[in-house]
């Protein structure tokens, strides 16, 4: 004689987790929730990703917001460093304020202005 359960066709899922306890072992015989488990083998934990979860905020989080703000950012540092080497090159450098003066991306930017000015040089 067998211990499992007879399955008809339009039973539900079952969850299939291994239990412990006094039924060691064996699968889990509970119908399964919607991902494949039942409410106690992790049925009721996750949720819907993305703007269905209710949890959404606009998707600053998300990866593809992650790498829009990061490419904005870059897109900031690419101005400012353009503008400060355009301020340099017609003699208003003082112009620039501190705050950027002092930003690596702008230092940078200005020195391989300075460089590439002194490499076109004749001498
Ligand atoms: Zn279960």
């Amino acid at each position: 004689m067998s211990a499992e359960p007879v399955q008809y066709p339009q039973a539900p899922k079952r969850c299939g987790a291994k239990t412990r306890g006094a039924r060691g072992g064996r699968p889990c015989r509970t119908w399964a929730m919607p991902n494949g488990k039942c409410r106690m083998h992790g049925g009721k934990s996750g949720g819907p990703t993305g703007p269905a979860n209710g949890a959404w905020r606009g998707g600053k989080y998300s990866r593809a917001g992650k790498e829009l703000i990061t490419g904005l950012h870059q897109m900031r540092r690419d101005g400012e460093a353009l503008l400060a080497v355009s301020l340099d090159a017609h003699g208003l450098s003082r112009k620039l304020p501190k705050s950027l003066r002092r930003r690596t991306h702008i230092r940078r930017a200005r020195a391989e202005a300075k460089a590439a000015a002194k490499a076109k040089e004749p001498k």
